[in-house]
C-alpha cells in the first residue's frame, strides 16, 4: 500500500506537527446492491478508498431474510448485500491487489426485522448467531438489546418496513449490544476489510435501564448535589428514575436538561463507537481505517421531505455537542450528509448545490482529516470531485452509479488527474486572507442563534471570491491568527479573555478584526474591532452579494481577488505546508508552491429526454478569469502553469507582479482548473 498511509501529513491548525495515519481524496463510495462490475469498475477507476457493503447489525439482518427466501442477497434501504462470505473476500482480495482500500458500512445502532416471527435481526440474534464467526454469543435475546420506551416497548419506526418488519435500535448503554456488535466486527475483519464507517450513529429517547444508570453516572460525575437539584430539580440521584432522556431536540423544546440529555447521547455513542471499533476492531487490525456517516442537516430519515439547510445542530449533527477532544478522535476521516443536493441548487437565491462553506467547515474541525459531504448526486460528478479536491477534501461520497455509461469515463478522467498531481494536494495547507469563527462554544451551550450570520457571512465571503477558512473559536489563537489579515467574529461572546487579548494584539499588528453587534456583548468588546450593525448584514444576502463588496475593500485592502468572474465560479488556495508558517520568530515567507483550484458551477439545466446520471452535468465554459493572488513579501514569482482534467495539455500562463500580488489571465474554464505558482526567494 505505498499509495496511501505512509507519509505523514503536517496541517495548520490547533495541533500543528500531528501525524496522520491516511491521507486520500480519490473515493468511490457505493451505496446498493453490488456485483463484480462494480469490482471492474473500481480497476478502471483506481480510487484509493472504496466504501460498499454492509456488515453491521444491518448485514445480518438482511442475510437472514435472504436466508429464509432462499436467496444469496438481500439488499434493503437500510443495508444488506450478498449473503455469501465468500464473494465478499474474493472482492476485497481483488481490490488490494489494485491497492484499493475497502471500507464497508456498519450500522451503529439501527437494524430491522420483527421481533414475533422473529425475522431480520431478531431471528439471526436468536437462533442464528455462529460462533465460529462472531465469537461468543452475549446473553438474552435479541429484544434485551434494543431501545426502549417509558412503557417498556421496543424504539419502533415503520418508515422502510423491509421485509414486513420495522426499524429497531440497539441501545449504545448497553454492554450485551456492544458485545454484539464486535462479534461482528470480528467477522468483518475475517474477510480482509480495510474498515469500516459507522452509520446510524444515533440515539432516541431510550430510557432502559442501561441508558437510566449511564445517565445517573453522567450526572454524578459532572454536578454537585446542590447542582444537580437547582439545574435539573434532581433531589436523589440514585433513586431517581428518568422519565425521559431525549437525543437531539428542536430549538424551542430546549431546556438544560435536554441539552444535557444530548450531550450524554453523543458520549456514549462515541463510547460504544470507541469500544466496538477502536479498541476491539484496532486490537485486532492496528491499521483499521474509520470514520462515521453523521448529518448537518435535519434528516427526516424519510427520504423524500426532508428538511433543507445546512449547519443544523441540536436537532441533527451526532457530534454537535460532543467534547471538542473527542470530535472524531481516533478516527481517520469525516463523512458529513447534507441530505441531496438538489435542494439546495436554486440559482435564482444564488444557490447552486455548492458546499464549501460546509467543507471548509469540516477541514477544520477535521483539523485537516480527509473529509467527505455526502450529497447524493449522481449527475454533477465533474463538479463533485472538483468541489472536494478544492477543499481539500476526498470524494465522491454517495450519489454516482457505477452502472451509470457516462460516469466511469468522467471518474476516470478526474481521478486520473488527481493521481497524477498528488504531490499538489498533500501535504497542503490552506492559504487563506480571512477567518470566519464557528462558535462552536455558543453550541455547547444550546445556543444557535449566531448560527445564520455564520452561514450568511459565509456565503457572502464565498460569492465575492475572498479566500478564506473556517476557524474554530476554541482555536483562536496568537499562532492561528497569524496566517490571516482579516478575521470575522459573527459572535463574540464565547471567546475567553486571552483570545480577546489575542484579537487585540492581532489588531494592533495591522489585522482586521470585525465582529457583530449583539445582545449580550456589552462590556466585553474587542479592542479594536469594527461593528457591523445586524441591519447593514440585513442589507447584505447572497442574491445582491456584490453590495459587500465596500466592505471588504476597507477590511482586506489589495485583497486576492477573481476579477471578473461571477459568483458561479468558487476558488481556494493552498500551499506546500510546512514551509510558510512557522512559530513565533522563525516565522519566514518561504513558500516555494502556491496551488490555486478554480470551480465552475454554471451548467446547463434544462429539461433533456433521454440523457442520465453524468450525462446531465453538461457544464457550460466560463472566462476569461483575471486571478490577483496575494503573495508573501519578497517572494519572486518564477511560473505560473495551468492544468485541467478537462483539457489535456498544461499551458504556461504569462504573469505580471504588482504590490505584492501576482496576476494572471485563465482563459476559460469547464469544471476544474488547478494553477501552479512557483515561488523562490
Ligand atoms: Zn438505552
Amino acid at each position: 500500500m505505498a499509495m496511501i498511509g505512509t507519509g505523514t501529513m503536517p496541517v495548520m491548525g490547533g495541533e500543528q506537527g500531528i501525524e496522520r495515519r491516511l491521507w486520500f481524496n480519490r473515493c468511490c463510495a457505493h451505496y446498493g446492491a453490488i456485483d463484480d462490475a462494480f469490482g471492474e469498475y473500481l480497476a478502471e477507476v483506481r480510487p484509493q478508498v472504496a466504501i460498499c457493503g454492509n456488515f453491521g447489525p444491518n448485514y445480518w439482518a438482511a442475510a437472514s431474510s435472504a436466508r429464509e427466501k432462499g436467496e444469496t442477497a438481500l439488499w434493503t434501504a437500510l443495508g444488506g448485500g450478498p449473503v455469501v462470505r465468500q464473494w465478499w473476500k474474493e472482492f476485497i482480495g481483488r481490490a488490494h491487489q489494485r491497492d484499493i482500500r475497502v471500507l464497508g458500512m456498519f450500522a451503529l445502532t439501527c437494524t430491522y426485522g420483527d421481533p414475533k416471527g422473529p425475522h431480520g435481526f431478531f431471528r439471526f440474534f436468536d437462533r442464528e448467531w455462529d460462533e465460529a464467526l462472531l465469537g461468543p454469543r452475549p446473553p438474552g435475546r435479541a429484544v434485551d438489546l434494543m431501545q426502549r420506551r417509558l412503557d417498556g416497548s421496543l424504539w419502533e419506526e415503520r418508515v422502510y418496513r423491509i421485509e414486513g418488519g420495522a426499524e429497531y435500535w440497539g441501545c449504545p448503554s448497553n454492554p450485551a449490544w456492544r458485545a454484539a456488535l464486535k462479534g461482528m466486527v470480528s467477522a468483518a475483519l475475517g474477510l480482509e476489510i480495510d474498515g469500516f464507517i459507522s452509520v446510524f450513529p444515533q440515539r432516541h429517547d431510550c430510557t432502559c435501564e442501561h441508558c437510566q444508570e449511564g445517565f445517573r453516572r453522567w450526572l454524578e460525575s459532572r454536578y454537585t448535589a446542590e447542582e444537580l437539584a437547582a439545574r435539573f430539580q434532581i433531589t436523589d440521584l440514585p433513586r431517581h428514575r428518568f422519565t425521559t432522556l431525549n437525543g437531539w431536540f428542536e430549538a424551542q423544546q430546549s431546556s438544560p436538561y435536554a441539552l444535557e440529555c444530548l450531550k450524554y447521547t453523543q458520549a456514549v455513542l462515541k463510547d460504544c463507537f470507541d469500544e466496538v471499533f477502536v479498541a476491539h476492531g484496532r486490537g485486532i487490525r492496528p491499521d483499521l481505517i474509520l470514520g462515521q456517516w453523521n448529518h448537518i442537516y435535519r434528516s427526516s430519515y424519510q427520504g423524500p421531505g426532508q428538511l433543507a439547510g445546512t449547519f443544523a445542530q441540536l436537532n441533527a449533527d451526532e457530534r454537535c455537542v460532543l467534547d471538542s477532544t473527542r470530535w472524531a478522535g481516533g478516527e481517520d476521516f469525516v463523512w458529513y450528509s447534507i441530505g441531496n443536493w438538489s435542494m439546495y441548487d436554486e440559482p435564482a437565491q444564488r444557490s447552486f448545490g455548492d458546499f464549501l462553506l460546509e467543507r471548509k467547515y469540516l477541514y477544520e474541525a477535521g483539523d485537516g482529516r480527509p473529509a467527505g459531504v455526502k450529497s447524493d448526486d449522481p449527475v454533477r460528478v465533474r463538479l463533485l470531485i472538483a468541489e472536494a479536491a478544492a477543499a481539500g477534501g476526498f470524494a465522491y461520497t454517495r450519489g454516482p452509479d457505477y452502472r451509470d455509461p457516462a460516469t466511469m469515463p468522467v471518474v476516470k478522467t478526474y481521478f486520473d488527474f488527481l493521481r497524477r498531481h498528488e504531490p499538489l494536494y498533500r501535504p497542503a495547507a490552506s492559504y487563506a486572507e480571512a477567518a470566519l469563527v464557528w462558535g462552536r462554544r455558543a453550541v455547547h451551550r444550546g445556543d444557535i442563534s449566531a448560527i445564520p450570520d455564520f452561514k450568511r457571512l459565509g456565503r457572502l465571503l464565498l460569492k465575492n471570491h475572498v479566500l478564506f477558512d473556517v476557524l474554530l473559536d476554541e482555536n483562536v489563537s496568537l499562532e492561528r491568527l497569524a496566517g490571516y489579515r482579516l478575521v470575522l467574529v459573527p459572535d463574540a461572546r464565547d471567546l475567553s479573555a486571552d483570545q480577546r487579548q489575542d484579537l487585540a494584539t492581532f489588531n494592533r499588528g495591522g489585522g482586521r478584526v470585525v465582529g457583530l453587534a449583539r445582545p449580550g456583548d456589552a462590556g466585553r468588546e474587542i479592542i479594536g474591532m469594527t461593528r457591523l450593525s445586524a441591519q447593514e448584514l440585513d442589507g447584505l444576502v447572497p442574491v445582491a452579494y456584490q453590495e459587500f463588496r465596500p466592505f471588504l475593500d476597507e477590511w482586506l485592502p489589495g485583497r486576492s481577488d477573481l476579477s471578473s468572474a461571477p459568483d458561479t465560479v468558487s476558488w481556494t488556495c493552498f500551499q506546500e505546508s510546512g514551509l510558510a508558517v512557522r512559530k513565533g520568530d522563525e516565522r519566514t515567507s518561504i513558500s516555494r508552491r502556491l496551488v490555486v483550484h478554480l470551480v465552475n458551477y454554471l451548467r446547463d439545466r434544462r429539461p433533456m429526454d433521454g440523457l442520465r446520471g453524468a450525462a446531465l452535468e453538461r457544464p457550460l465554459q466560463q472566462g476569461p478569469i483575471t486571478v490577483h493572488l496575494r503573495i508573501p513579501p519578497a517572494v519572486r514569482v518564477n511560473s505560473v502553469r495551468l492544468m485541467s482534467p478537462d483539457e489535456r495539455a498544461t499551458r504556461k500562463l504569462k504573469f505580471e507582479l504588482e504590490e505584492a500580488r501576482v496576476s494572471f489571465l485563465v482563459p476559460s474554464i469547464l469544471v476544474y482548473a488547478v494553477v501552479v505558482v512557483e515561488t523562490g526567494k
